[in-house]
């Protein structure tokens, strides 16, 4: 692995991915990155003390890699070309975030912390690092915004099962961002003992350079077994994009390969149409219709007014909808390699109840949207195509009961079996 700083070392500047990255942070983390950027140098990229050989050992055991690469053979005959499906939702806790959080809290014993903090929006990353914790026997406090604590229940209980400490962030609208905010002040604090498990590619360095190399994982073992298994590698790879923790992590291991495309799908909510008055966005769509600022300690592409105020953003799937995206697939896709694109909520619904009723697979509503690009763009993939499903759709069924009976969609024309 080679870090950034060998790669942009024209810039000189720590951690950046061309104009993006950064340790944008105030004065009283500094010493905070700065020993966690020592680390990560150390332990994940030098081996240090066999750090990396704990991890995969740990990622086979408890976590069930590596996840299978499936042929799709139903959507194959559907699109009348090659479909593969990378099976992050097999991965134990249903989705991609394990890779991270307990390569994370992996971290956090090897650099004698005592206590675990992360962030969660929906639950998912709290669920993950919350079940890294028990495993690794480490105390572990989740911050979650009040809005979220109260819609997202089942969540709550699984870390609390897990023995985390969910504390409710009462500030804002009690979203994700509320919680970002109330974590980094914890951490600020008490960075002796703890360390800030971060959800995804974002954040300052070392946070996005860190979380992708946990999660390159996923491209590297599809990378492998396309080539056995289809004899070549794919045309295009398509994994959806929320902080593009799961896009990155594919998408990685493909990136020097010229000829295979890549695409990271985000949600377009209800629509790209953005209002400036009121400071809202009805989608997530950052890489496709954001601008360049600093969020969370990072430049990067984000959903802001022009006098630079984060807006809310929406999308039906709770894990995309964030206003901000990781620095480097910002730069990915400002230099031409990712190519952005969106599907709005409904396309996404109906990716979900297409592979559940194609392929027996219930995908994450996440998921989903990439499921759905596939159904609108496949024609332009090429032949060979893999797709990330990041994770399984079990948390969604709620969400896509309601969605769906109030919407006439096509995908699933007797969903009324729900109401049996
Ligand atoms: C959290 C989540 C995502 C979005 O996060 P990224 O960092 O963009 O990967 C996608 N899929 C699933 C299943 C998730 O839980």
């Amino acid at each position: 692995m080679s870090t950034e700083r060998e790669r942009d070392g024209e810039s000189g500047r720590t951690g950046t991915f061309g104009e993006y990255g950064g340790q944008y942070v105030p004065e009283a983390l500094m010493p905070a990155v700065q020993e966690l950027e020592d680390a990560y140098e150390r332990y994940v990229l030098e081996n240090e003390d066999g750090f990396m050989d704990e991890f995969r050992e740990r990622m086979r055991e408890f976590g069930g890699r590596p996840t299978p690469l499936q042929r799709a053979d139903r959507l194959s005959e559907r699109y009348d070309r090659e479909i593969y499906l990378k099976r992050e939702d097999l991965l134990h806790g249903g989705a991609h975030k394990l890779n991270n959080a307990l390569g994370q809290v992996l971290l956090a014993k090897y650099m004698g912390k005592e206590r675990i903090i992360a962030e969660t929006g929906a639950g998912q990353h709290g669920t993950a690092t919350a079940m890294a914790a028990a495993h690794l026997d480490m105390p572990c406090e989740i911050y979650m915004g009040r809005t979220d604590v109260n819609r997202q229940r089942p969540n709550v209980y699984r870390m609390r099962m897990n023995g985390a400490e969910v504390n409710p962030v009462e500030a804002g609208s009690g979203t994700l961002k509320e919680a970002i905010n109330e974590t980094m002040r914890d951490w600020a604090t008490t960075v002796e003992r703890t360390h800030y498990v971060i959800g995804s590619v974002v954040g300052p360095h070392p946070f996005p350079q860190m979380v992708r190399d946990f999660q390159a994982v996923i491209g590297k073992e599809a990378r492998k077994q396309i080539q056995e298994q289809a004899g070549r590698l794919p045309d295009s790879v398509v994994a959806c994009a929320g902080g593009g923790s799961n896009t990155m992590g594919t998408f990685h291991a493909f990136v020097p390969d010229d000829d295979v495309d890549l695409y990271a799908v985000e949600a377009g909510g209800s629509s790209l149409e953005i209002d400036e008055d009121e400071g809202l966005a009805p989608n997530s769509a950052t890489l496709s219709t954001g601008t360049d600022g600093v969020l969370h300690g990072a430049m990067t592409k984000l959903l802001q007014s022009t006098e630079g105020q984060i807006m809310e953003s929406h999308s039906v799937s709770a894990g995309l909808d964030y206003a901000g995206v990781g620095p480097e697939l910002s730069h990915l896709v400002e230099t031409g390699r990712v190519t952005p694109a969106s599907v709005d909520d409904e396309v996404a619904l109906n990716g979900f109840h297409r592979l559940s009723r194609l392929e027996g697979i219930i995908p994450a509503l996440e998921s989903s949207h990439a499921l759905g690009y596939l159904e609108e763009a496949h024609e332009d993939l090429g032949d060979l195509v893999v797709v990330n499903v990041s994770g399984r759709g079990d948390k969604d069924l709620e969400t896509v009961l309601e969605e769906t009976e109030k919407r006439d969609l096509a995908a699933a024309p007797d969903v009324e079996v729900f109401d049996q």
